[in-house]
């Protein structure tokens, strides 16, 4: 089963009153001391909306039962609770779901971006993939994102946004109901007998963009996500994908402390400069480096490798013995991503004996199951398929707005 659910109109009216859902708690406390919250009183209301809106999923200041009366039409004059609006979601035949999100137009954009959302669910977890930027500035040879520009970052708000609407959409939420489509989100049976309690068990930064290029936006909105008292999302079961900006890494482990994915890809400069240009600015042995240094590196917190699957490009069994060597005392994770094409590529994805043959070399060495099973790719939703159809507007047609 394919679905394709059209949104109907009323959702893509654009949001004249500013939503707080996303929202920190010191954008929460300016919203509320802009309606006239006397300043003793915030730190109690910005408690109580932290609840509502992170805890039980409220999309209503309607059912913030301990709030008071006045209080909640003050909101309601002001603001609203709009997660993105779903242009599109469609459902996988293995379950996966990808939304296009459109978001409020900001400054002077004539368009609405629109952004890329998947869930994925398996028997014993949930997996979140977001984006943190419309488009890339990064030009990685296999990727789907990176042949579309970079539009702008994402807001804090729009990162938390996806999460919100994902678990409404997924029925994710203290009490709420799932779809009711047939998608699986996870098998039911099996989640239970794992005691597994949240359809949204894991999140993985690993959607359109590259977030450490928007750091301080996704560092925000993951402290958003792992806040004990509202969406409570294990650091550990948060996880950074980048393509190696070098510089950020140490700060990023400082700072918001997740799970580190990094995509590598290749085990030689040369061919890395081709695959993830980046590699021309931070080549292997800084991003080694700083994987090696990496705060909170245990064998109980291993950095994953990515490693794209490409046929006779980057597959031969000396690539495979080349990677093991890099990431010897490293504690690593390694994830073998057959390449996932999309229109237009030069790349195909490795023949299915050859990814055995290198998942062999990489087995023998210690790594379980490296191979990631491709999933949702019938809806373009796997690995670096996605991409929007937002661009990024000539000066002129910006200011029509
Ligand atoms: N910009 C970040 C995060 C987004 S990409 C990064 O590059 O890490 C998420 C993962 O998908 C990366 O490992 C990326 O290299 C991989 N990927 C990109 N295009 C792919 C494709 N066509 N097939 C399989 N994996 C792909
Ligand atoms: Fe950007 Fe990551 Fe795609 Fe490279 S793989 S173009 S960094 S989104």
């Amino acid at each position: 089963m394919t679905a394709i659910l059209g949104i109907s109109a009323p959702q893509q009216a654009l949001a004249a009153k500013p939503s707080l859902a996303g929202l920190g708690r010191a954008g929460l406390k300016a919203a509320l001391a802009s309606i006239g919250v006397p300043d003793k009183q915030l730190n109690m209301r910005v408690g109580q909306l932290w609840s509502w809106i992170y805890a039980r999923g409220a999309t209503s200041f309607d059912q913030m039962s301990n709030v008071s009366k006045d209080v909640r039409a003050q909101l309601r004059a002001a603001f609203t609770l709009e997660r993105p609006q779903i242009v599109t979601e469609q459902v996988s035949t293995d379950g996966t779901r990808k939304w296009l999100l459109r978001l409020p137009r900001r400054g002077r954009e004539a368009r609405a971006p629109e952004i890329e959302t998947v869930y994925i669910p398996e028997a014993d977890r949930g997996t979140l993939c977001i984006s943190s930027q419309i488009g890339c500035t990064l030009t990685c040879s296999f990727c789907h994102t990176g042949t579309q520009k970079l539009v702008r970052n994402l807001q804090p708000e729009e990162i938390v946004g996806q999460i919100l609407l994902a678990r409404d959409r997924i029925g994710d939420w203290p009490g709420a109901a799932g779809p009711g489509d047939g998608g699986l989100i996870p098998d039911e049976s099996k989640a239970h007998a794992s005691g597994m309690t949240r359809k949204i068990t894991n999140v993985v930064l690993m959607g359109m963009g590259e977030p450490l290029y928007n750091f301080d936006n996704v560092r925000d909105a993951m402290a958003v996500a792992a806040d004990g008292d509202g969406l409570a999302l294990s650091k550990r079961r948060i996880t950074l994908s980048t393509s190696g900006v070098v510089p950020e890494i140490a700060r990023w482990g400082a700072e918001a402390g997740t799970m580190l994915a990094i995509s590598l890809h290749a085990v030689r400069d040369e061919l890395r400069d081709k695959l993830v240009p980046i590699n021309r600015k931070y080549p292997i042995a800084e991003l080694m480096a700083a994987c090696r240094t990496y705060p909170g590196l245990s064998n109980a917190r291993r950095i994953t490798f990515e490693y794209v699957m490409l046929k006779d490009v980057n597959d031969s069994l000396a690539d495979a013995k080349a990677l093991v060597r890099l990431l010897a005392g490293i504690p690593a994770k390694i994830n073998l991503i057959p390449f996932n094409p999309w229109p237009g590529t030069a790349h195909e994805c490795s023949d299915w004996e050859q990814i055995e043959r290198f998942a062999e070399v990489v087995n023998r060495a210690g790594y379980a199951s490296p191979v990631r099973t491709p999933r949702g790719r019938d809806i373009m939703a796997a690995c670096g398929q996605l991409k929007s159809e937002s661009l990024k507007l000539r000066a002129s047609e910006r200011n029509i707005a």
